[in-house]
């Protein structure tokens, strides 16, 4: 066993994987089964039986781990995806633990997730927490399905499901950001200054419109730019009144659809740049890193508009965070509809991401949005973050796992 760390006041105990594993386990079936399966298939799931076997293993090793170091009686909260097995298996190990679980991603309808060879096994493993906790109601809903469908599961009273003698509370938490911590980072005066220095940079008369993602499949960064560009060509849009500046933080780079992904969104740029730029003004600056806090931070100050686009997404917090940052009560926020954060931030201008003309028309709106009706819509969207911050997530979470 690895010694355990400490850092900040919290001892951190390291499960150890061998690079067989992580490649079997993290890059395969968690990146090319689970993920694209439970993003609605928008890439085909690859189902391979050695890396379910991985997933198994390692899975196993995360709840013997747990066993080791937790008290009878103590809470337990396992997070996401690559761990569903582990309440099931934990429970099994150590009967007398609080055990809860959170999906940060979305739950698939139940026809999707019976695709899966495994899903009885992954339901049932699930099933072995007190509290399963979902990003939004739908993806509950789903899962309900799903549980009753593929398991002995049964609905039990008060909308739980009954497994066995035991009760099992699915429920929807919405994760969410420190909204004091973005707020008061963005009124830090070295991050305005750099905020100022971009729009200065970029020309102060341009509308600046940003997008902020892994590069990932599911964030529609190709649906976006291709809205943006059709917003140039109709002529709603130029490069001499704005410009797209485009974060792409790189992702899972051995997964080889990730790779595929990021050669035709870089195409696409190139595209656009060779098709609309003029001299001192390109239409998309793409920056392909991980920008450090404060420089994500003036990049939301500097922007009039922050257009979020996934096809699929379990929450999206970029979303948040730049509505936090709007201090001024500034800036208009695009959002899709299919991203689980639309289900709060009903005050956003929501899009159908796979619609190129209606997003590239929220697009041109957003950018055109007179001052008093995107203030009016920025002081409800802060209002609902400042009230649901990560805080309350994490106190709604415990409080359930307690009760
Ligand atoms: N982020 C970052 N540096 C960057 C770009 C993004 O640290 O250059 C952070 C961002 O602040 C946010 C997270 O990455 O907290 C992305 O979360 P989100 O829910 O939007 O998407 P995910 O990547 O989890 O799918």
């Amino acid at each position: 066993m690895i010694e355990a760390i400490e850092a900040g006041g919290i001892r951190m105990q390291p499960v150890s994987l061998s690079h067989r594993e992580v490649d079997a386990f993290y890059h395969c079936f968690s990146n090319r089964t689970i993920w694209p399966l439970y993003h609605d298939a928008i890439h085909a799931p690859e189902f391979d039986e050695s890396w379910w076997d991985a997933y198994v293993r390692v899975n196993a090793r995360f709840a013997r781990s747990i066993a080791e170091n937790a008290n009878h009686g103590d809470s337990v909260w396992i997070h996401d995806y690559h761990l569903q097995l582990v309440p099931a298996m934990l429970r099994e190990l150590k009967p007398g633990l609080r055990i809860g679980i959170f999906l940060h991603i979305p739950f698939p309808p139940r026809e999707l997730f019976g695709w899966l060879p495994w899903r009885a096994r992954i339901a049932e493993g699930l099933l072995g927490a007190d509290v399963i906790g979902f990003q939004t109601e739908s993806d509950a809903a789903n899962f309900m399905t799903a549980a009753l469908t593929f398991t002995n599961a049964r609905t039990g009273s008060d909308g739980a499901l009954s497994v066995y003698d035991r009760r099992v509370r699915i429920d929807s938490f919405p994760i969410s950001i420190d909204f004091d911590e973005f707020s008061s980072g963005a009124s830090d005066s070295a991050v305005k200054r750099a905020a100022e220095s971009i729009r200065r940079k970029v020309g102060p008369e341009r509308r600046i419109l940003l997008g902020v993602d892994r590069l990932d499949y599911t964030k529609g960064i190709d649906l976006r730019l291709r809205a943006f560009a059709h917003a140039l060509h109709a002529g709603s849009l130029s490069v001499e009144n704005c410009v797209l500046i485009q974060v792409a933080v790189p992702s899972r780079e051995p997964v080889p659809e990730y790779a595929r992904m990021r050669d035709s969104i870089e195409r696409l740029v190139g595209r656009i740049n060779g098709e609309h730029a003029v001299p001192g003004r390109v239409a998309v600056h793409y920056f392909r890193r991980s920008l450090p806090r404060k420089e994500l931070l003036a990049y939301y100050l500097a922007a009039d508009a922050m257009i979020v686009t996934p096809v699929r997404d379990g929450m999206n917090l970029v979303a948040k965070e730049y509505v936090a940052c709007r201090n001024d009560e500034s800036g208009v926020l695009v959002l899709s509809e299919t991203a689980g954060a639309a289900q709060e931030l009903r005050e956003a201008i929501l899009v159908n991401p796979r619609d190129i003309s209606g997003t590239s028309d929220a697009i041109v709106r957003a950018a055109k949005m007179p001052a008093t009706e995107a203030a009016a819509r920025m002081i409800a969207l802060r209002e609902h973050i400042r009230s649901h911050d990560v805080h309350r997530w994490a106190d709604g979470f415990l409080g359930a796992l307690c009760e």
